[in-house]
């Protein structure tokens, strides 16, 4: 008998809580059930019978029910984890396959001179060609069906993205998409630096044929944001890409304000919250303020300046819902799960689109990407498309394979199936660390931020807290095993049911 490796253990001060990462089970426990539980973690050999602590053997059969405690050891139950992660990667692409993403980069140039910009390295020789109505038309007319077989238009999202998509060069093409787009009932969003958006504001809103869904980014307030999004040059941008960003709000598109937390950049992140507040843009009702950690792991950094040093989870957790983040992210997602009675626990199996089946960044070459942070850079190309044919390349059967139920053993964790395993490709993880973030040490520090909220908001609707208890279910009361084993079985026979 093990405590499970996918088991996340919480002293909540005055009792315990219980988390499995892979059934999805949720549990309250007294404090010296928890230093049971914490005394068995650090046995190689497991417990025996008599081990048992008050309330004894009873209590433990429970927790082999909910999965937190095994009998597997640790390569059977890494073995059960795969077979189970399988069967959910099934269930998730037959689920993707109703959808599409298609990212259209119209050029790789841009008008801003970004520090930190991941396509700085490569920009200078990419940066003449751009995507023309033709291109567009071959796109919409003859390879959706290779690239998205099958998929409604309406489930079809296009991403005008760049470089810096809305240029008046790029105006031509911009306007063949959404006409295009518009025709068939696509959503059509966008990723600009807002720098000339009063030139586009005809262009967003909520009808067929518009852009519905902007993201901006802003490095904080104007003392960072214009040394480090600056234009070609040096000139500042932020008062100016601000006032667009208010512009833009009143055309009703669904607009996210990305804001890069910078490194040692607290005070100027919480200042900009403030301008936004007072402009009103904070807490309209088409805005959502992302608060993302941006890219940091130079391989000449020590390991605690891979993370942006910034505000802390604690204080994310707390701006939440005001200011979205990947702490509100995750809040979410095990919220629901803490409501759950029957069903999947945690099921994501890629961690970004990258791994996912129809996600697609096409740029003006004719080459395809599966992720946006590898276009440009051509050992990266999963496929091209021309004239005549879209044709993929075995490097794409790669990429999808990169699930996390194929990643090695020391990828897999309590989180895994929460956070997909982030960036798939591990065998590119040193390559692209400079733009992710992916030290999975931190990615779960976050994740138990979140955790612990959504524990701390549940507890009120839970009989007896406070009083002495031994252990509280918080989701699945009634739901029987949901062991690993168990889960395996029940959703082989539903998957077989549903065809899938
Ligand atoms: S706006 Fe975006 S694409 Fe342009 S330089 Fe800055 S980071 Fe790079």
């Amino acid at each position: 008998m093990r405590l499970s490796r996918f088991t996340i253990m919480l002293d909540m001060e005055g009792y315990g809580a219980l988390f499995n990462g892979v059934t999805g089970c949720m549990d309250l426990v007294s404090s010296s059930f928890l230093q049971f539980l914490d005394a068995l973690s650090g046995q190689s050999s497991g417990a025996r019978r008599d081990d048992a602590p008050s309330p004894g053997w009873e209590l433990l059969s429970i927790m082999k029910l909910r999965g937190h405690i095994t009998e597997a050891d640790e390569m059977e139950e890494l073995h059960q984890f795969r077979r189970y992660a399988a069967l959910l990667d099934r269930q998730n692409r037959w689920l993707d396959r109703q959808t599409a993403y298609i990212m259209l980069l119209l050029s790789y140039y841009c008008n801003l001179d970004c520090t930190y910009c991941f396509q700085k390295d490569f920009r200078k020789t990419l940066e003449h060609a751009r995507l023309r109505p033709r291109d567009v038309d071959l796109i919409f007319e003859r390879h959706l069906e290779h690239l998205c077989p099958g998929v409604q238009a309406d489930k079809i999202y296009y991403t005008l993205y760049g470089g810096e998509p809305l240029l008046m060069h790029n105006m031509d093409a911009i306007e063949r998409v959404l006409q295009k787009a518009g025709d068939r009932g696509s959503p059509v969003h966008a990723i600009s630096n807002g720098y000339y958006l009063d030139s586009f504001l005809h262009l967003l809103g909520q009808a067929p044929g518009k852009i519905s869904n902007l993201q901006m980014s802003f490095s904080c307030d104007k003392s960072v944001h214009d040394a480090v999004r600056v234009l070609k040059g040096g000139r500042p941008t932020f008062m100016r890409m601000l006032d667009n960003a208010e512009k833009a709000m009143e055309t009703g598109v669904s607009l996210v304000i990305r804001v890069h937390m910078h490194h040692d950049g607290e005070e100027s992140f919480r200042s900009f919250l403030s301008l936004l507040e007072q402009r009103r843009i904070l807490g309209a009702d088409n805005v959502t303020v992302h608060a993302a950690r941006t890219k940091n792991c130079s391989d000449a950094l020590e390991a605690e300046h891979h993370y942006e040093r910034s505000v802390g989870s604690e204080e994310l957790m707390r701006l939440a819902p005001a200011v979205s983040s990947l702490e509100s992210c995750y809040y979410h997602d095990l919220q629901r799960l803490a409501e759950a009675q029957t069903g999947r626990g945690p099921a994501k199996t890629v961690g970004c689109m990258r791994g996912k089946q129809n996600c697609y960044v096409l740029d003006p070459f004719g080459d395809i990407y599966a992720c946006y942070e590898e276009a440009g850079t051509r050992k990266y190309t999963i496929g091209t498309y021309s004239d005549q044919h879209v044709s993929f390349l075995p490097f794409r059967k790669e990429v999808l394979a990169g699930t996390i139920g194929n990643q090695n053993a020391q990828h897999i964790s309590p989180i895994s199936l929460i956070t997909g395993g982030g960036c798939n490709g591990p065998s590119l993880r040193r390559d692209l660390s400079r733009h992710h973030v992916s030290r999975d040490d931190l990615t779960r520090a976050i994740v138990e931020t979140a955790l612990k909220q959504v524990i701390r908001d549940t507890e009120p609707r839970l009989p007896a807290i406070g009083n002495t208890f031994d252990h509280m279910p918080i989701n699945f009361p009634n739901d029987g095993n949901r062991s690993i084993p168990a889960l395996i079985d029940r959703f082989t026979d539903l998957m077989n049911e549903a065809g899938m």
